[in-house]
């Protein structure tokens, strides 16, 4: 089935109990105890909701399970909780700044080995691995805020080769335009914040598993130790937006893809970042990891941060805010966002395509860029 009509029709019967087509709401935290009747336990472990998320992302993606969290960020914690000390973690070297810095501080607290490789570069992996044994290699796919691309059959291959395991975080494709676990990825997270909700008014995530194996019955177990789950009100209002993410994905992917096009010919712009243009370093890779489209995240590089503020300062139509994926498009200046300590190009700014006309994006652009063409 296509994934338009699993999301659309929220697998059928949203709601077995009654019937009915839209879930409803279970804020209940305990239940009873009826013996074999599948009755629900303790919500800290399970609630209606979060299980119908999980069913449809298990689907989505391709995997033996989900689970779904309060945050991206705690799936990723749940992740972390189940490394040891010793453990090595191989991570690209442009990984999304906030994820960097939690599995940095993580890895120093708990004595973890980490090491930074360009994930892009398979040569690299591949010498970084044969180097130490690996437990985990932590992708992104694609790459937030440079949108790079790594080949991620490559990097399954490799990892599985060396006895490492492979997670992609695909929070900017989502699983409309690209499936990591169909391409031998071991784990897929999703901060559901972004596009998967797609309305900017919650804050979740979800991990998919290739397999319910005892490393994904730990994680989960993770998750209920750190009292992680998916709220159910936040369950049912992330349900409520992803019944539109197909329809959503290739709108953005079409608006974005018009307006890098755009872009690359501004002869001001000293680079523009996004896995749709055929000047982009891992286009034909893109092109076979993606179906139909390239999502609505692009970045372009002004000369410097001072440029880039100034451009920023001049949108009208494109909201001044961090975060991806809402309804209406988001500019940001990243490294004032990321701070000192970011090595984010200083004149780079980050466009989060929403659903507005592209007609009204691109002219704002145009004004912002000053220029009549
Ligand atoms: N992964 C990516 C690529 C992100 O951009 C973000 C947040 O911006 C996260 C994970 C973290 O997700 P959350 O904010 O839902 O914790």
């Amino acid at each position: 089935m296509h994934a338009a009509t699993i999301l659309a029709q929220l697998d059928h019967v949203a709601d077995p109990s009654t019937g009915g087509l839209v879930p409803s709401i279970h804020p209940g935290v305990t239940h009873r105890r009826s013996g074999s009747d599948g009755a629900m336990g303790y919500a800290r472990s399970e609630n209606g909701g979060a299980t119908l998320v999980e069913t449809i992302l298990r689907q989505l993606d391709g995997g033996e399970a989900a689970a779904a969290f309060g945050a991206g960020a705690a799936a990723a914690q749940a992740v972390l909780a189940t490394l040891t000390p010793g453990d090595r973690l191989l991570v690209d070297s442009g990984l999304y700044y906030e994820f960097g810095r939690i599995i940095g501080a993580f890895a120093m607290r708990f004595g973890l080995g980490l090491e930074q490789v360009d994930l892009c570069d398979l040569n690299a992996v591949d010498q970084s691995l044969a180097a130490a044994p690996t437990r985990l290699i932590w992708a992104e796919c694609p790459s937030n805020p440079l949108w790079r691309v790594p080949d991620l059959a490559g990097l399954a291959a490799l990892a599985h080769r060396h006895g490492a395991r492979l997670l992609v975080d695909a929070t900017a494709a989502t699983p409309v335009l690209c499936r990591p676990l169909t391409l031998g990825a071991d784990l897929v997270l999703h901060s559901a914040t972004k596009y998967l909700n797609g309305h900017g008014d919650l804050v979740a995530g979800v991990l998919v598993a290739s397999e319910n194996d005892a490393w994904w019955r730990e994680i989960v177990a993770a998750r209920e130790a750190q009292g992680s789950i998916l709220p159910p009100f936040e369950a049912w209002l992330l349900l409520r937006g992803m019944r539109s993410l197909a329809l959503r994905m290739e709108r953005v992917s079409k608006t974005a893809w018009a307006l890098a096009s755009w872009l690359v010919l501004q002869p001001q712009l000293r680079a523009v970042h996004y896995p749709g243009l055929p000047q982009h370093p891992q286009h034909e890779l893109a092109r076979r990891q993606f179906k139909g489209g390239f999502g609505g995240m692009l970045s372009f590089e002004l000369d410097d941060a001072a440029a880039a503020v100034a451009l920023c300062s001049r949108a009208k139509i494109f909201r001044s805010s961090t975060s991806l994926g809402s309804p209406e498009s988001l500019i940001e200046h990243r490294r004032s966002t990321e701070g000192e300590a970011s090595d984010c190009p200083a004149g780079l700014v980050r466009l989060s395509i929403g659903l507005e006309h592209q007609d009204d994006l691109h002219e704002d652009l145009r004004q912002m860029l000053c220029t009549d063409g």
